[in-house]
Formats: C-alpha cells, sequence, structure tokens
C-alpha cells in the first residue's frame, strides 16, 4: 500500500477545501470500499480527509421527503422506522447488499460511490479504461459475465455494484451536495454516468463535492415493493442482475409504478417506458411480461453475458409479482 496522510476534518467546509485544492486527496467514511481498493493499488491517493466527525448521520422528514445523513450507516438506515414505513423498498434494497458487519461500516454516501466490481479493473496488471484512461478495455473481448447490456460503450462495459442506488433511483431521490462552489442538488438519476470516452468518471460529482445527504420524497410506495436480486450465492455477494419494483394498486389497478435495474449498466438504470407501460393496466402476469419486453429494448449482450437478456424479464416479471401480492 503506498504511504499517504490522514487528516480528519470536524466541519464541512474544512474537508471541502482539503479535497478541493489536492487533486490527490479522497474524502473517506467506512473505508470498506477505498481501503481495499488502495490495498490492491488501485487507487492510490496521496491525503485522506476522514470525514467521520461531521454531523451528517441525521434521518429526518423535511419539506415532504425524508433526507438521509450521507453517513448514516446503511444498517441504521435499512432498520430506521421512517425508512421502513415511508420507503421499504429502501431497506429492502439494503439488507440485500454485503454482510451485517459491512452494513455497520458502509455509509450511505460511500455507497453510492463505490467503485465497480469488473475484476479488469481491479487488477493492476491488466488494461482498464476505467482505473488507467487509454490502456483499453480488457472485459469487452475477455470474460464478461457480470458485465453490462445497457448504456455502455467501446471504452467501458462494467457495471455500478451498489444495490442501494438501484432504490434510490426508482425512488427518484436526489442528492444533496456542498462544494467549493457552493450547495447544489443531483436528481438521483443524473448523479451517476454512463462511460462514453470518460470512464474513469463515474459520477457527475465535481472535484471537491461532498455529499451532504440523500433526499427521497414522499410517494405511495409505501406497501406493493420489492427488491429481486440474482447473485452466485445467497449472501455476501454482487448482484449479477437486480430489480427494485414499486407499485401503487387501486382495485387491482395499477395507478403509479417504478421499475430500476442494477447489474446491466455503468449507472442504476431507470426503465421509465416500462413503468409508463404498467399505469392503468390492471396488476396481472400478463401485462408484468409486456412490460418486462419493453424494458429489454435495446439491451445487447456481449460473449458471456447472453443470460442476461433472459434472466432480466424474468426477474422484472418476478419482482412485480412478488411486489403486486405484498
Ligand atoms: C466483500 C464485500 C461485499 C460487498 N457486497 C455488496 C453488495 O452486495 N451490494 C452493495 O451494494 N455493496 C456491496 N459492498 C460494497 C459496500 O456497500 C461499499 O463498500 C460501501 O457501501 C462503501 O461505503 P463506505 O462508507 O465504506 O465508503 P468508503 O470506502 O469510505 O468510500 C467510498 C468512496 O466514496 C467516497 N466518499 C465517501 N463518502 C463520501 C461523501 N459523503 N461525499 C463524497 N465522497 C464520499 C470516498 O472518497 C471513496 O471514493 C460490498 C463490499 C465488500 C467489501
Amino acid at each position: 500500500m503506498n504511504q499517504f496522510q490522514y487528516v480528519r476534518a470536524t466541519k464541512p467546509q474544512a474537508a471541502i477545501e482539503a479535497v478541493a485544492k489536492d487533486p490527490n486527496a479522497r474524502f473517506i467514511a467506512g473505508g470498506t470500499n477505498l481501503v481495499d481498493l488502495m490495498k490492491r493499488g488501485v487507487m492510490t491517493p496521496q491525503k485522506l480527509v476522514d470525514i467521520n466527525r461531521l454531523d451528517l448521520r441525521k434521518i429526518e422528514r423535511q419539506n415532504n421527503a425524508l433526507r438521509i445523513g450521507a453517513l448514516a450507516l446503511n444498517s441504521t438506515v435499512a432498520d430506521d422506522r421512517q425508512v421502513r414505513e415511508r420507503h421499504p423498498l429502501l431497506a429492502l434494497a439494503l439488507n440485500a447488499g454485503a454482510s451485517p458487519q459491512l452494513r455497520n461500516m458502509a455509509t450511505v454516501g460511500g455507497n453510492m460511490l463505490q467503485r465497480t466490481r469488473c475484476p479488469y479493473f481491479y487488477d493492476t496488471a491488466l488494461p482498464c479504461n476505467k482505473r488507467q484512461p487509454g490502456s483499453g478495455c480488457g472485459a469487452l473481448e475477455g470474460i464478461n459475465r457480470m458485465h453490462a447490456i445497457f448504456g455502455f460503450s467501446d471504452k467501458c462495459i462494467a457495471v455500478h455494484p451498489s444495490d442501494m442506488s438501484v432504490a434510490l433511483v426508482a425512488l427518484d431521490a436526489t442528492v444533496q451536495v456542498s462544494g467549493p462552489k457552493g450547495n447544489r442538488s443531483i436528481p438521483f438519476a443524473d448523479f451517476h454516468r454512463l462511460p462514453g470516452d470518460t470512464p474513469e468518471k463515474d459520477t457527475n460529482l465535481e472535484p471537491g463535492e461532498l455529499i451532504t445527504a440523500v433526499d427521497i420524497p414522499d410517494g405511495p410506495f409505501t406497501k406493493h415493493v420489492h427488491y429481486q436480486k440474482v447473485r452466485e450465492r445467497a449472501s455476501y455477494a454482487f448482484a449479477l442482475l437486480s430489480v427494485a419494483a414499486a407499485l401503487d394498486i387501486d382495485n387491482g389497478t395499477i395507478k403509479a409504478a417504478r421499475l430500476a435495474m442494477g447489474g446491466v449498466a455503468h449507472k442504476p438504470w431507470r426503465l421509465t417506458a416500462a413503468e409508463q407501460a404498467l399505469i392503468g393496466k390492471p396488476a396481472t402476469e400478463a401485462i408484468f411480461r409486456q412490460a418486462a419486453t419493453v424494458a429489454m429494448q435495446g439491451a445487447k449482450a456481449f460473449k458471456h453475458n447472453e443470460y442476461k437478456l433472459r434472466l432480466g424479464p424474468n426477474i422484472i416479471v418476478q419482482a412485480l409479482k412478488t411486489a403486486a401480492a405484498a
């Protein structure tokens, strides 16, 4: 592991200044992703700015939304009464991720900014445009079982690994950030980005910007929700593919719907066309199947991940059926 400087910030502005003025500085929260990447030489920051003493852990109601502080732990959020009552989809997605020990360390901000689990990104002996721009994408012609079927480019076919983020994009969350130029709000759907020609950039955050909170607006998705995750073992594994489904059903008719997928793109993948295909229709398997067909339009597989094209629609139907029955 490279040597690095470690500082503890007690005020957001000090943390922001420390990272904004030094391109080799990074914030550290739970450290469950960043420290792993540093041990493997994938990321080599020269300064870590510890943000754990900032007052960013609260979960509270504000302006018809639930505001979740960026340093709230994944386990605290999943167990929070307001989250479970108002946004049970988020609790389900969080509990599908990692292990209890990791969820006790991992924070909301860190979870959103965790890096891809593409093996070419993790192995510093192999090419990866995300780790080392211009070195090529090993996965394009290599082992690409885990990789994207939507939104990829010829520079990168990696997927975003966060379960929590799939629920947050479905719930129309907003990310609150503070930076050297002040505060701003970013709709969750615009927070992560597609790889294009610059896959080294995972998000639209500017240098030095600190995530302070995530806001989830009140909504009707308090009952008919489900997070379906397919992985290679029953726990402690990243999603091969996942679906967040939320329905508002009145007398058997779908009044509102939210759908998003994980494990399929460089960002959590919202399925708005499929949502539209559900609204006003009866909550039946045949309708769910039609929406799944709409959802998969434009999906393209690589040599080893063709199974995602078959698995995707089946998991969407299963998630919607389970949500409708909840
Ligand atoms: C074995 C293992 C299995 C896992 N399985 C899953 C899984 O199944 N599903 C899943 O979703 N996740 C999984 N994870 C990932 C885990 O959820 C993340 O490691 C964790 O959420 C990262 O949070 P953290 O607070 O530890 O982030 P850190 O490691 O501290 O930081 C991660 C990144 O975020 C930046 N950062 C942190 N906080 C902020 C902030 N407030 N503002 C700006 N930048 C910030 C840091 O600079 C760093 O670049 C797994 C991890 C491990 C090790």
